[in-house]
């Protein structure tokens, strides 16, 4: 087969194995099995699935949604501060990625990312066969600008960001990213994916800045991973870029109907945002209790250093269990750490005990 020269050298994105393999691995019950390692939230939103019961039969499922989006654009609009013509809705935050790739960049262009971050930001610009350049974080896992801004030269297209970041839990601070608006033109994507979780946004910098995108999804704090929902949030000039390649139907009259649901439903994600941000402090208190040091995090998942215990074999000895976190020690920075996401208490009781019971071992 005649595929394209960038082929041979895409690592496609991986995930920890599926519960249904992990079960049968471990001769486990499936539904045993707890998901520390998605990032997702714990509980099925069932208020906002009643109410979608609800709407079903008023769906014009005959037809095509809205190529537009525009009744959850405007709500978007309201939701985010900002004009309806400075967002576009996308199939999750992923397909945002992948259209802000096609409309940058080729295999003369070079892209700067901040590491250790998501891999998405890599592979989205190899598929375009582009040179991804990584720039290594301070000690503390925020960004180095200074490292950024030498990065970045005639061939750079896109930097990109991350905040809160996945997996450190950081966020960029407003004043390093202004300057650096400040200091280039080429297009600098923020990843608030996990925004909801930590309050600090950078979008209103977009009518200032042209080249800025601000990427978002309904997967973590709304808790609708599985309806597929994301948006862009830019100057009215780059949206029209982006419109130009965005695939006309990519998301589906359901989950349209449910990220309109969960905009009208705001007070079902702030709760779920509260009760995970308890979660959270009691969590990384009982693993600092245990032993492990914890980095501070602004999102809904915890980065956690095992000093000098592998963190595979930690991971493995967890999946024994039915508990699966994810490794994340092959990047940069990272040799030591698992990132674990936020569940219910009771769930994160769980993991600890496990946990303290392996490093007692
Ligand atoms: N950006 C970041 C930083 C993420 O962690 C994830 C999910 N792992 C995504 C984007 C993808 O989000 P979505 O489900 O909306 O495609």
């Amino acid at each position: 087969m005649r595929t394209r020269r960038e082929m041979e050298d895409i690592e496609p994105y991986s995930w920890e194995k599926s519960s249904r393999e992990i079960a049968q691995e471990f001769d486990l019950p499936v539904d045993k099995i707890i998901r520390f390692d998605l990032n997702t939230s714990p509980d099925i939103p069932q208020e906002l699935l009643e109410k979608a019961i609800q709407s079903i039969p008023r769906l014009k499922i005959h037809e095509y949604p809205d190529t537009s989006y525009r009744k959850l654009s405007s709500l978007l609009a309201e939701y985010c501060e900002v004009n309806i013509d400075q967002i576009t809705v996308t199939n999750g935050a992923d397909e945002a990625l992948d259209i802000i790739s096609k409309v940058f960049l080729d295999s003369e262009s070079n892209v700067v990312v901040s590491d250790p971050t998501y891999s998405m930001f890599r592979i989205v610009s190899k598929i375009m066969g582009a040179k991804v350049k990584g720039v290594l974080r301070n000690e503390d896992l925020t960004d180095n600008f200074d490292r950024i801004k030498d990065a970045v030269d005639e061939g750079s297209r896109v930097v990109f960001l991350c905040s809160p970041n996945n997996p450190t839990g950081t966020c960029i601070s407003r004043t390093d990213l202004l300057k650096f608006l400040q200091s280039t033109d080429c297009a600098v994507v923020v990843d608030e994916a996990y925004y909801e979780f930590s309050g600090e946004t950078l979008i209103d910098l977009i009518n200032e800045y042209e080249n800025l995108i601000v990427v978002r999804t309904f997967s973590k704090a709304f808790s609708l991973a599985g309806a597929r929902v994301g948006y862009m949030c830019t100057s009215k000039k780059t949206a029209d870029f982006l419109n130009k390649v965005r695939p006309p139907n990519s998301l589906t009259v359901f989950s349209l109907e449910l990220a309109r649901l969960a905009l009208d439903n705001i007070e079902l994600m702030k709760s779920n945002v509260s009760a995970l941000e308890i979660a959270k402090e009691k969590m990384k208190k009982n693993l600092e209790k245990i032993g492990l040091y914890v980095y501070p995090s602004k999102a809904n998942f915890l980065l956690v250093d095992f000093g000098t215990r592998p963190p595979s074999l930690i991971q493995s000895m967890l999946m024994e269990k039915g508990i699966v976190v994810r490794d994340i020690s092959s990047m940069p920075m990272l040799q030591r750490c698992l990132r674990i996401t936020v569940l219910r208490e009771e769930q994160n009781q769980q993991l600890v005990q496990t946990l303290a019971e392996i490093l007692a071992s």
